[in-house]
């Protein structure tokens, strides 16, 4: 039995008429750029998931840069970014001049380690970046009380997380600013490029709102350097066909999750723990063994597909060389992605195909 470690045809698939329906009206009315389609988002996805307001963007990393730029963060800042992340988590402190500062994570949960990150406060230190990893809420109750103490501007990373929430907050909304990808492999992905930004600021979120679209209020007159960080017409109109079905594809993920929690026996594997503040939304399901090369070839053979989520953390990036953390600098982060492994889950995956993935783990003679 073939289990891919992604098949976004499935869901496309079933979604088609509706989804081509879509696009054909937004088509014939030309609302290509921002318009009636990306502003029903918006109000959807604020209301489905209790948001005050919702800014519909051309990507999950411009929200960051944006949260970056309203955060006044710029060279000789230092901003708090955990060391296993994607990159983009990075890219907004990067943007603007200032300097990433990363810090190291919790073994249990992937998330920034509260001790650590009171440890990695300077007198420079501006801001934090809170991400969500793989769908898991950190505990923010934790992080604020170190980001209030030193006056820190938050950003949470909630590309992972959609449908979250933090002891009944939705995640974005704890901090100042909250950030969306809906990247097509994300738990709600769009045809192409999309993203979101959300605050409880109404201030941060209107001077956001003017940054989308060339710093501009009255047309052509450009009050702010702005960005073009506008949502296409096609994004906001595939995205409103799939929002719906979003808690069901959540319940599935955490299902399947379940299942993988109570099935899977294997001496020395780390599996996924479950935290009291919040549930995860389970974007990934990484778990963590000594001989994962080993383990990932042996579930290969079962043609069952895996993937490493992240090889290498953010502070050994090439990119990030002249920060000048040496081997060892943080050393979670480095063992998380020297043993980690995620295993299939998206919502179109049959039982059948999950307990083939179980046994296979099981079978794994080490
Ligand atoms: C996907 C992702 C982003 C944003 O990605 P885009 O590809 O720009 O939409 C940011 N942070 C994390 C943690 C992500 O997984």
């Amino acid at each position: 039995m073939k289990v891919p470690f992604l098949d976004l045809s499935l869901q496309h698939q079933a979604l088609r008429e509706q989804a081509l329906a879509a696009l054909a009206a937004t088509y014939d009315a030309t609302r290509f750029c921002l318009g009636k389609d990306v502003e029903t988002f918006e109000d959807n996805f604020s209301k489905t998931l209790g948001y005050p307001r919702t800014l519909g963007l051309n990507s999950g990393t411009s929200p960051l840069h944006l949260a970056a730029v309203l955060a006044g963060w710029g060279p000789g800042d230092e901003v708090i970014v955990p060391a296993f992340t994607f990159i983009s988590s990075a890219w907004g402190v990067s943007y603007v001049g200032a300097t990433p500062r990363f810090v190291d994570i919790d073994a249990k949960t992937f998330n920034l380690d509260p001790s650590a990150v009171a440890a990695a406060i300077t007198p420079r230190t501006k801001g934090i970046v809170i991400v969500h990893l793989f769908g898991q809420p950190a505990p923010m109750d934790e992080l604020l009380a170190i980001a209030r103490q030193h006056n820190l501007f938050v950003v949470e990373d909630c590309a992972q997380a959609v449908e979250a929430k933090y002891r009944g907050t939705p995640v974005g909304l704890l901090g100042d600013v909250g950030t969306f990808s809906f990247y097509p492999t994300k738990n709600l992905g769009g045809c192409g490029e999309g993203g979101a930004l959300v605050s409880k600021n109404n201030a941060l979120f209107d001077r956001a709102k003017l940054l989308r679209v060339h710093g501009m209020g009255r047309r052509y007159y450009h009050d702010h350097v702005g960005f073009n960080f506008r949502m296409d017409g096609f994004q906001g109109a595939l995205l409103n066909v799939k929002l719906p079905h979003l808690a069901a594809w959540t319940a599935r993920r955490q299902a399947i999750a379940a299942k993988y929690v109570a099935g899977i026996k294997l001496a020395e594997a780390i599996l996924p723990s479950v935290q009291d503040y919040g549930a995860s939304v389970f974007h990934q399901f990484t778990i963590r063994h000594p001989r994962r090369d080993a383990l990932r070839e042996h579930l290969a053979k079962h043609e069952i597909g895996t993937d490493l989520i992240y090889p290498v953390p953010l502070h050994r990036q090439a990119c990030y060389a002249s920060l000048g953390y040496p081997e060892g600098s943080l050393p979670v982060a480095e063992k998380a992605a020297a043993t980690c492994v995620s295993l299939p889950i998206f919502p179109e995956l049959a039982d059948a195909q999950v307990d083939h993935v179980i046994a296979a783990i099981n079978s794994f003679a080490g």
